[in-house]
């Protein structure tokens, strides 16, 4: 069987290193707050070609807390309104309605999956205060287009990049594309922690340091609260493990580029719709999403042969119980991305033999 992911495989690769980590973090006797975590924060900062990045408990976090800290910095207020793309992850859409804020769905282009500019201006009303960009699968946005629209219409541009660690548009990296981003270091994502961990990025010493804030319950100084805050820090210990990870990111992403070229030029089959790619985004492959009408049978025939797919994502979030308000919205784009879409193993340590294979019976497919 060829598993759609295997972390333990992944790990493994540096076992020595994380163990060695792992143990100078219990020795040390500190954490939560400490040294791994601002190492990290540096390291990732250089890594991104950001000012600052800011560790926090996880992906959904990051995203929940830019919003929130600018509405503590006067930007954004209860019932604005701030687009993003219909068929992201429903982590982005919570990360809004969380807030007290309205999230905006608009469908993405059919061709890339990703949010469609296009489409933006006939959705701006008066209380539009942002775009949340999601750079989805790997793939950056079009984001010449988006910060155009940002400063014309003075809208702030949030990237979620939980699965675009490395990714770039135009030379410069996804949490440098426009006025925060939101990372993820969920285990599974192209930079995965041992556990939980996100982080955001941003040239804006003031918001950083509001969310710094925030994350630690409002507190700058101890026992001294500035705001109604939350509890949400990345710590010592997955801190450790990222900075371990992150040295071999770009190994990785290199291998997964590796495999999205092979089966780009190789599968070869009608049925299947291979994902397009921008001009000036260089993709970093978390997934390798392919579109194929009689989806059902092909999952189970590709299961049948040994391997294992995954579905990124069945239900699209204005069909989900947990937004009953926009279940009789239509988006038909929308609709037919999660009818058709599948994604195929992809990842910074598969062997091409399984990729070839994986190849040979995606061909045989009909
Ligand atoms: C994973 C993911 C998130 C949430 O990250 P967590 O660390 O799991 O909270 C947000 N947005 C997108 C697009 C994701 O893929």
């Amino acid at each position: 069987m060829i598993s759609f992911l295997d972390l333990k495989a992944i790990n493994q690769q540096y076992r020595e290193e994380l163990i060695e980590a792992c143990t100078k973090v219990i020795d040390s006797g500190w954490y939560i707050q400490g040294q791994e975590c601002s190492l990290f924060e540096k390291e990732f900062s250089l890594y991104c070609g950001t000012e600052y990045t800011v560790g926090v408990a996880n992906g959904l976090d990051a995203l929940t807390l830019i919003i929130r800290a600018y509405k503590e910095m006067g930007i954004f207020n209860n019932g604005d309104e701030i687009i993003v793309p219909a068929n992201t992850y429903i982590a982005s859409i919570l990360a809004i309605s969380e807030n007290g804020l309205i999230p905006v769905l608009v469908e993405p282009d059919i061709n890339t999956y990703l949010l469609d500019e296009k489409r933006i201006e006939e959705s701006l009303t008066m209380k539009t205060k942002a775009i949340l960009v999601v750079h989805l699968y790997g793939q950056t946005c079009n984001m010449g287009a988006f910060n155009k629209l940002g400063k014309k219409y003075n809208l702030k541009i949030i990237e979620d990049s939980a699965q675009s660690h490395g990714a770039s548009f135009d030379d410069r990296k996804a949490g440098n594309l426009g006025d925060a981003s939101g990372f993820s270091f969920y285990p599974g994502k192209n930079l995965g922690a041992l556990g939980d961990g996100g982080a955001v990025t941003s040239n804006d010493k003031t918001l950083i340091d509001t969310i710094r804030i925030l994350g630690n319950y409002g507190s700058s100084k101890k026992y001294e609260n500035h705001y109604k805050g939350v509890n949400s820090r990345l710590d010592e210990i997955q801190a450790s493990m990222l900075r371990v990870k992150l040295r071999y990111l770009d190994d990785e992403i290199k291998h997964r580029r590796k495999i999205a070229e092979y089966y780009c030029l190789h599968i070869k089959n009608e049925h299947v719709v291979l994902p397009i790619i921008k001009d000036k985004s260089r993709h970093v492959w978390h997934l390798f999403v392919v579109s194929v009408k009689n989806r059902k049978e092909f999952q189970d025939y590709l299961l049948k042969h040994g391997i294992q797919t995954l579905i990124h994502y069945p239900i699209p979030p204005h069909k989900q119980n947990a937004y009953k308000d926009f279940n009789n919205l239509k988006f038909p784009i929308t609709e037919k991305i999660h009818n058709e879409i599948i994604s195929l193993p992809i990842s910074g340590i598969m062997d091409f033999n399984d990729v070839k294979h994986i190849v040979k019976i995606v061909n045989d497919f009909n």
